[in-house]
């Protein structure tokens, strides 16, 4: 038997479901194609840099095993028939994707695949529960957070996941063709160099958070200006490592240490979080694009380049957006506190439509994923399912005082306020002498509650009439 892995984010070794079903093959290809389609439409230099990581990691950990990465550019949906065709494989096995992107062109390729007489076999590996295990006592799909996390977590008490070593694997099939893998670019100034792509830096970086910050993960999980997360966010999002894996090790902790183990809880509601995100993009594809609430497709957005290219460059005069959008574009990572504070600014206070935020995001971040980025979005705009209420619009002051209360955030990226008092740096303007070379509000955040408030309801009211 002659088979082929396709990988795709699933870009690891270990607990890897259908690499393991493939290495019972007699030889193998394993494969990774370079979707111009993809790369061209998310065109985020810090995930380019991070993929370009996570393959030459894969390709050196296939290569000390006997194996090998063969690289192909263009189009999967040729490439990878045509490359069934050349090996004469008779399998071909690949994880599930649940991007509406993903799924057409899994389909096109299994019915090409198909033709060639190849049997196609597809595993569940991105998530820990796909949507269609987690349902209602009536069977269907659940749209609110805590019910499905409730569920999720009676299926696991049930159904525990299994963890899987990295397999042997058969030998590679020779003189294949192998476009050049993509070079890493050099990190830039402020890069976080815990973004470094690669399955030995994703489990590193599980060990080091399951060891430290996670028993504090409660308290400082919110907090912008503590290292208190995983940080995992990118590998989760490539698949150095599974989400079985870090779910595992999360909870042999919280067995293990009972002073970590209300951390170790909470974080996993956030792998959950994860999961119902995936899964609710899966069942309900028109969420890239639309909002969940169908009510609130009509709110009138502002038309407002300035005010967008303000909240873009981190001048809105509001030190804590400021601060986030800052490291947004700094770095390519920002913290979950932050960005919800950002989104709500956006779609609230600048009555932006929410999609350019998402847009601008996944230009980026490095951990751009479409389920958790749309979810996370259209929660802050309340459009979403299980959102934030309309009326419940994030005050940008007093949540800077309540999770950076020291200032230490905002003072790492908005150096124009070092000289503001501290009882001043959320509200610089009130300052008995205001930063002179920062940025005046660019919105009264009190007027534009309330006319959004307004907006929102007109929305819903326009709705009812029709
Ligand atoms: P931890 O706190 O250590 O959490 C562990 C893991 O759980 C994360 O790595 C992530 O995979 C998952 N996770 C945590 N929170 C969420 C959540 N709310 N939704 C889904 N998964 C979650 N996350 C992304 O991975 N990609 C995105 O593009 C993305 N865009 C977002 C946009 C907005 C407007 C908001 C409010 C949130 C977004 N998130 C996104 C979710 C969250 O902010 C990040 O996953 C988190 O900040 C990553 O940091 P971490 O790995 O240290 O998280």
């Amino acid at each position: 038997m002659r088979a082929v892995h396709w990988f795709r984010n699933d870009l690891r070794l270990s607990d890897n479901t259908a690499l393991s079903a493939a290495a019972r093959a007699e030889s193998l290809v394993c494969v990774f194609v370079l979707d111009e389609a993809l790369t061209a439409t998310h065109d985020s230099p810090r995930r380019r840099r991070f993929l370009a990581e996570c393959l030459s990691s894969l390709a050196a950990d296939l290569a000390q095993r006997g194996s090998r990465l063969v690289v192909r550019r263009g189009d999967p949906r040729h490439e990878i028939p045509r490359l069934l065709a050349e090996t004469r494989a008779d399998r071909l096995t690949v994880n599930r994707d649940y991007t509406p992107y993903a799924k057409r062109r899994d389909a096109a390729v299994q019915a090409r695949a198909a033709a060639l007489g190849v049997d196609v076999e597809t595993y569940k590996d991105r998530v820990v529960f796909e949507s269609g295990e987690v349902r209602t006592q009536a069977g269907g799909l659940f749209s609110v957070y805590t019910p499905f996390r409730n569920a999720w977590l009676a299926r696991l008490a049930t159904d525990p996941p299994t963890v899987r070593r990295a397999p042997r694997l058969p030998p590679p099939i020779a003189d294949l063709r192998s476009d050049a893998l993509p070079i890493p670019a050099p990190l830039a100034n402020r890069d976080a160099p815990e973004f470094t792509g690669g399955e030995a830096q994703a489990l590193d970086r599980l060990a080091c958070f399951l060891a430290g910050s996670a028993a504090q993960y409660v308290g400082d999980r919110d907090r912008p200006g503590i290292d208190g997360t995983s940080r995992l966010s990118p590998h989760l999002r490539f698949g150095t490592v599974s989400p079985r894996r870090c779910l595992r090790d999360a909870l042999a902790l919280a067995g293990a240490d009972s002073h970590a183990a209300a951390g170790a809880r909470k974080w996993i509601d956030e792998l959950i979080w994860r999961d119902f995100y995936i899964g609710l993009l899966d069942a309900h594809p028109r969420l890239l694009g639309h909002a969940y609430r169908t009510d609130f497709e009509a709110i009138a957005w502002n038309d407002d380049p300035g005010a967008f290219a303000a909240w873009c460059e981190g001048r809105t005069g509001y030190p804590i957006v400021d601060a986030a959008m800052r490291q947004l574009v700094a770095t390519g990572w920002m913290h979950n506190r932050a960005r919800m504070i950002v989104a709500s600014f956006l779609s609230k206070d600048l009555l932006l439509d929410w999609r350019l935020g998402e847009r601008f995001f996944m230009r980026h971040l490095v951990d751009g994923d479409p389920a958790a980025n749309n979810g996370g979005w259209q929660w802050a705009a309340s459009t979403g399912t299980d959102a934030q209420p309309y009326f419940r619009v994030f005050n940008p002051v007093l949540q800077g005082e309540k999770f950076d209360p020291d200032g230490v955030y905002v003072r790492a990226w908005v150096p124009e306020l070092a000289a503001v008092p501290p009882r001043f740096l959320h509200k610089p303007w009130l300052a008995p002498q205001p930063p002179p070379h920062y940025p005046e509000r660019i919105v009264d955040h009190a007027e534009r509650r309330v006319a959004a408030v307004a907006r929102y309801e007109a929305a819903r009211y326009q709705a009812r009439a029709q």
